[in-house]
């Protein structure tokens, strides 16, 4: 077997992954002409790369590393669970302490009666588990009819068929079939963008009302649920007007409409609450949990489901299951984290320390030339690029090239900042310290400049 090691040279690694290595959402083209950058460890926030630069993730990964990056013991607890029982199914009446551990305690975590977990291996897995619950859910109740699900244009719920057919992200559809049947999708509530003159707060109610109009073009009868993230992130960390969710509420509960809220992104304290849906006063049947779950230490992912679906579900036979729900290592590595979380009172830091120190650093990046605004919750924002911030214009040419450069500028000065578009995604690790908040306004400043003389 060809040995392969952190101390090759980064031009023969990058030579190995172009020609055997198929990556998501990336050209043949990038990898032949820039090589992918082979990140070879990483403690805390910061990332070493295999020339030996120490870049700081203001992504924490892809959302997920809450407690940040190489903590011993996570890798103790997965050792220890690999020699004890490194695997058994959770199928056809089994069971095992890892899994119901987690599962109890993700349900002491979880707000008002969502106290049941249904694990999968990843939040795509568990957002296609939640299209089947629903459905199956109403079938149970005598209502098979009820099997539409509404979702928003531009959200982002997964990469399965199912899942990627709840996202609303027109080039994701553009490939495979997707949209399975029986999916729709509202506006999303983007007032920077797609506010026009209206106040935030109208935006806000009239995008939430589009619920009601496409609830009413369906039929009540016929909609079983309305899945969205607290604050959309992938789309572009859209913190929605304070009038969007109570509306979206209303309407849900008027119609008999289930809520799923994803929290795969906004859960286990990326708001400064255990949940977004806390932060935004929303009370979902079902929740979406993965990432945060674990700090991506083990793929994990799973659906948070409320009493009333739980018994009624499980009153029959639900005919589902991966081979990984509940995998005793991942559970115990997520079980772990939250222990973590707790003891180390992560919740606090995020509240009292990092979101008010990003805050600060953030309100200082808002006076930058190149800087729209900024959108912040807890420690999730986005800094939206414009040309000229008083009337939220878009920088002519095609949209994402100015963003596509600054996070190219991002790399080079040792930052990890993703676009959306024209817009600056930041989601640090929950643990970051004022400090490393400084440095990170540092580089991102620089970069910002740089941006900035390309194309003033
Ligand atoms: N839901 C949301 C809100 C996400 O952000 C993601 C991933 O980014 C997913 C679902 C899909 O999760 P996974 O990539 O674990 O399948």
């Amino acid at each position: 077997m060809a040995h392969i090691t952190n101390h090759m040279p980064t031009a023969e690694l990058q030579a190995l992954d172009a020609a055997h290595h198929m990556h998501p959402f990336t050209t043949n083209d990038e990898l032949a002409e820039k090589g992918a950058r082979i990140i070879t460890r990483a403690k805390g926030v910061y990332l070493t790369d295999s020339e030996g630069n120490e870049i700081l993730d203001g992504m924490a990964g892809l959302w997920c590393v809450n407690i940040g990056y190489g903590r011993q013991e996570m890798a103790d607890v997965a050792a220890r669970q690999m020699l004890e029982l490194n695997y058994y199914n959770t199928f056809f009446m089994t069971s095992h302490v890892p899994a119901i551990a987690l599962a109890k305690e993700i349900a002491s975590l979880a707000p008002g009666d969502l106290n049941h977990v249904f694990f999968a291996g990843s939040g795509s897995e568990a957002n296609d588990t939640n299209i089947r619950m629903v459905r199956t859910y109403w079938a149970m109740k005598g209502k098979p009819e009820k099997s539409h699900i509404i979702s928003r244009k531009n959200a982002y719920h997964g990469s399965s068929m199912g899942s990627g057919s709840l996202g609303g992200m027109s080039y994701m559809h553009e490939q495979g079939g997707m949209p399975i049947p029986g999916i729709h999708h509202i506006n999303q509530p983007d007032w920077w963008v797609e506010g026009g003159d209206l106040t935030p707060e109208a935006f806000g109610l009239a995008r939430a009302q589009e619920l009601e109009a496409k609830i009413l073009e369906l039929g009540a009868d016929n909609v079983a649920a309305f899945i969205g993230e607290p604050i959309q992130g992938a789309g572009g960390v859209i913190v929605p007007p304070s009038t969007y969710w109570p509306e979206i509420q209303r309407i849900c509960d008027k119609y008999n409409v289930l809520i799923i809220a994803d929290e795969v992104i906004c859960g286990f304290g990326r708001t400064g609450s255990w949940f977004g849906s806390e932060t935004m006063g929303i009370k979902p049947h079902i929740m979406t949990i993965a990432k945060g779950l674990s700090s991506g230490y083990q793929p994990i992912g799973g659906s948070i489901v409320c009493e009333e679906i739980a018994q009624t579900i499980g009153s029959g036979e639900f005919n589902h299951g991966y081979t990984y729900s509940g995998h005793p290592v991942c559970s115990a590595v997520a079980l772990e984290n939250l222990r973590i979380m707790q003891d180390e009172n992560i919740l606090d830091h995020v509240n009292n320390v990092a979101a008010p120190a990003l805050k600060e650093g953030l309100a200082k990046l808002a006076e930058h030339p190149l800087v729209g605004t900024v959108n912040v919750a807890g420690l999730m924002a986005s800094l939206p690029l414009s040309p000229r911030k008083e009337t939220r214009s878009k920088f002519a040419g095609d949209a994402g090239t100015v963003g596509y450069m600054c996070r190219e500028r991002c790399f080079a000065n040792n930052l990890v900042m993703r676009h959306v578009g024209d817009r600056m995604i930041i989601s640090p690790p929950l643990v970051i310290t004022p400090e490393e908040i400084k440095v990170f306004m540092t580089r991102a400043t620089k970069a910002l400049d740089e941006t900035y003389t390309a194309v003033k």
